[in-house]
């Protein structure tokens, strides 16, 4: 068997279909969609309004609440600093939590330089944050609390309901960064008063380098400063020739994803499931992160004990996995995010992130089970470290 692929929430293979939907964009369909002129500007437009609809009806929104950008990383950008910028008068406090992706994080440490007051939310060893602590951090100059749906690296979904009652309750922005969350589970926006949500293409088996921030216009205009100043697209909101392909793969791959919902939730649970009770039952010392909290149902974050996570990948050049930590510059930094809810250095060193797709298949699971079983062993036999742990001198 060729590359086992166990990475999705890295990113996705793109789904054939949405291929052959992107494939005249591409080709003979070359129009920019802002020139409604003539014939292949309109079809450009119109191909981008059914993306529009598609990405909407998905998430349960309206047309003229999706603005699309080129993914979340941009999207986070865009509202940390957007709001930061537009809210000066109410204040400068802005909510969020340890265990946030880095593009939070970052923009947070960039927006401090300039006078942001940051109040970072901790979690407990479960990843789960305390909503009453929530409750009491935010404050008449909070501008903005942001939080993810559902965590990247370990799976831990966040009750986003309930933080929206919170952040509604107390007239504060709620800012959700859902990019792991939308295309895995259904997400029902008229009834979860999330303000702004971003979600990105290549996480549901869509094209790179394309997402979408919702903004929600229906029962509160939510203004946010734009980051990318240009021409009129998106409203004036986001300057930028529309990148048609990648909007138009956008549009199908999300409604792909919503159709086979349900049932990439039973294969896919069932799957990750199994891949848990047999590492659990055939490594000893293995133990799953955040097992307790309520998880992504592909995703699996697991620590084998004095084992390195880069040794184990390294001889399994075949499966695709994630080592689930920063590389900055050369250096491998522990997971922030397993840091946060109270891990060693070691144990974050020693763990690794299996995350799974409707494309993941039983063979994939069984082949990939027996390789990991095998190389753990021999990484083990092979290290001092190990046999002291084994004898009880360490622990
Ligand atoms: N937020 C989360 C939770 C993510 O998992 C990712 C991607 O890994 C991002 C944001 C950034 O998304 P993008 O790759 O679209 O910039």
């Amino acid at each position: 068997m060729s590359l086992i692929y166990l990475d999705n929430n890295a990113t996705t293979a793109l789904d054939s279909r949405v291929l052959d939907e992107m494939l005249p964009y591409l080709t003979t369909e070359y129009g920019n969609a802002s020139s409604v002129q003539h014939r292949w500007g309109r079809k450009a437009n119109a191909a981008i309004q059914q993306a529009r609809l598609r990405v909407a009806q998905a998430i349960r929104a309206k047309e003229k609440e999706i603005f699309f950008n080129s993914g979340s990383t941009e999207a986070i950008n865009t509202v940390l600093k957007g709001i930061f910028e537009l809210y000066q008068v109410k204040g400068k406090h802005i909510i969020t939590a340890y265990t946030e992706h880095k593009a939070v994080l970052a923009c947070c440490t960039y927006l401090e330089k300039r006078g942001a007051e940051i109040t970072y939310l901790l979690t407990d060893s479960n990843g789960q944050l305390d909503l009453s602590a929530l409750e009491r951090e935010i404050r008449p100059d909070t501008i903005l609390v942001a939080l993810m749906a559902a965590n990247n690296e370990t799976g831990v979904i966040h009750p986003i309901q309930q933080i929206a009652k919170i952040t509604n309750a107390k007239e504060t922005l709620f800012f959700c960064d859902a990019t792991q969350y939308v295309g895995k589970v259904d997400l029902n926006l008229e009834q979860i008063g999330i303000d702004i949500l971003c979600l990105s293409a290549h996480k549901f088996h869509g094209p790179k380098g394309v997402g979408a921030l919702y903004i929600r216009r229906k029962t509160k205009p939510t203004q946010i400063q734009a980051l990318i100043h240009g021409g009129k697209q998106e409203g004036d909101f986001r300057g930028g020739t529309y990148n048609v392909p990648a909007i138009v793969g956008m549009g199908k791959a999300i409604e792909i994803a919503h159709q086979a919902l349900d049932s990439t939730q039973q294969s896919v649970g069932e799957l990750r499931d199994r891949l848990e009770r047999q590492i659990l039952e055939h490594i000893p010392s293995a133990a799953i992160h955040a097992q307790d909290a309520q998880r992504l149902y592909n995703t699996s974050n697991i620590v084998f004990k004095h084992t390195k996570a880069t040794e184990i990948m390294s001889r399994l050049r075949e499966v695709a996995l994630s080592a689930g930590s920063a590389c900055v510059s050369g250096d491998r930094d522990p997971s922030h995010v397993l840091k946060a809810m109270g891990l060693s250095d070691d144990d974050a060193y020693c763990s690794l992130r299996f995350s799974l797709s409707r494309y993941t298949t039983d063979e994939h699971i069984r082949e990939a089970l027996s390789r990991i079983i095998a190389v753990v062993a021999d990484v083990r036999s092979q290290s001092p470290v190990w046999q002291l742990y084994k004898q009880g001198l360490i622990d």
